[in-house]
């Protein structure tokens, strides 16, 4: 028999393991993974290439038909750099709130649906309750994907997903996708003095990024919009930059990361040829004139779809009434639910904590919005998976 745990009491588990990105997982999913074997429950592991990582999927009630999938990443975002009056990696109760690590983003989610096993197990499921926990979640949602291909193989069709990410336990139906690039300005050195002899790298990035700021505000002044987000249009933004060695020499090397959040169903991939259309026939002429070898390439980093579930879909029926709302949101954040919506399951995001209170030092997670937490999965797995 297993150790059982309360919520609090798992969370603690959790948020003990630094489960940065950068770090192995496989320690924590260990321990959830004997954990469930305590309750008969049998886990695989779909592991990155390395097999330095994984993710863990469960299947509780009978496999053979259409399930609920509750789903969570487990990494989290490094504490370098960040002044956390707390141990990080260690649960400090406080005020009615839970600090650590993760306790919001999104740990509080998969310790509630981990305590909560011993009693959805004891339930009389007539549709099955799997467990889908991903790796890597924070550098891309890279570890799902790989997850999300198992099922598909498998043929795995579970009727709804719900992803829970951090939104004080309301009804995500849609948020932005996003794209990042790295643009490489290779340019041509030569001594400040003699600088039309050159081909500025550093001053060629600038002219893309002033492009790219300048499709952004078209965007933000002509649409699409969607009044229901936030921010209500796709953004452009360039983040990093890093270019040049001295001020007497004119630089060869630039490059700059940027992105484009953009509205579930505008595609962002006009923008990005605009951008590299207006480097191509533009800048780069005006670089091969002064020097052939140059030029500017493009590297792809992370991306992924936005969510658009459509308001009156099953999962959202189901969602709202386990939650007891009466409406539902949008947000501007990534999740992996796009990537779960994608492969054709419907999918909605709605968890505990606020994503305001997530990635930052003394990050926490209220006690409340566990308990809540407890109370929506307690009801959606009632209405979703037990006979009757
Ligand atoms: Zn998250």
């Amino acid at each position: 028999m297993s150790a059982s745990f309360d919520s609090i009491g798992m969370l603690t588990r959790l948020v003990g393991f630094d489960t940065t990105s950068r770090n192995s997982n496989l320690d924590l999913m260990e321990f959830v993974r004997d954990y469930l074997a305590g309750y008969g429950i049998a886990s695989e592991y779909v592991y990155d290439a390395e097999r330095r990582k994984a993710n863990l999927f469960a299947t509780i009630g009978p496999a053979d038909r259409p399930g609920l999938v509750l789903s969570g990443h487990t990494d989290v975002v490094p504490i370098d750099g960040q002044d956390w009056t707390t141990d990080p990696f260690a649960v400090t109760p406080r005020d009615g709130k839970l600090f650590g690590r993760g306790t919001c983003d999104m740990k509080g989610f998969v310790a509630v649906v981990l305590a909560m096993v011993p009693e959805i197990k004891a339930m009389p499921l007539a549709a099955p309750v799997h467990l889908a926990f991903s790796y890597d979640e924070e550098v891309g949602c890279i570890g799902v994907r790989r997850l999300i291909a198992t099922l598909q193989d498998r043929g795995i069709r579970p009727f709804a997903c719900i992803v829970g990410e951090p939104t004080e336990m309301k009804v995500i139906r849609a948020h932005k996708g996003k794209i990042s690039l790295r643009a490489r300005v290779r340019g041509f050195e030569c001594h400040s003095s003699l600088a039309p002899r050159g081909v500025n790298a550093v001053e060629y990035a600038a002219k893309l990024i002033v492009r790219l700021n300048a499709i952004g505000a078209r965007i933000a002044q002509e649409g699409p919009f969607d009044r229901e987000f936030d921010v209500p249009y796709t953004t452009a933004h360039a983040g990093v930059i890093a270019g040049g060695t001295a001020l007497n020499i004119v630089p060869r090397d630039c490059w700059f990361d940027f992105e484009f959040r953009h509205l579930p169903n505008h595609d962002p991939q006009p923008l990005l040829a605009e951008l590299q259309r207006y480097a191509e026939t533009e800048l780069v002429p005006q670089m091969h004139a002064v020097h052939a070898d140059t030029g500017i390439t493009w590297q792809d980093l992370s991306s992924f779809p936005g969510l658009a579930t459509d308001d009156a879909a099953s999962v959202v029926t189901l969602a709202k009434a386990a939650s007891g709302a009466n409406s539902t949101g949008k947000v501007a954040f990534g999740t992996e639910a796009g990537l779960f919506s994608a492969a054709g399951i419907p999918t909605i995001v709605c968890g505990p904590g606020n994503i305001d209170q997530a990635h930052k030092p003394d990050e926490f997670v209220a006690i409340d919005q566990i308990a809540q937490c407890e109370r929506f999965v307690r009801r959606l797995v009632e209405s979703a998976c037990v006979r009757g």
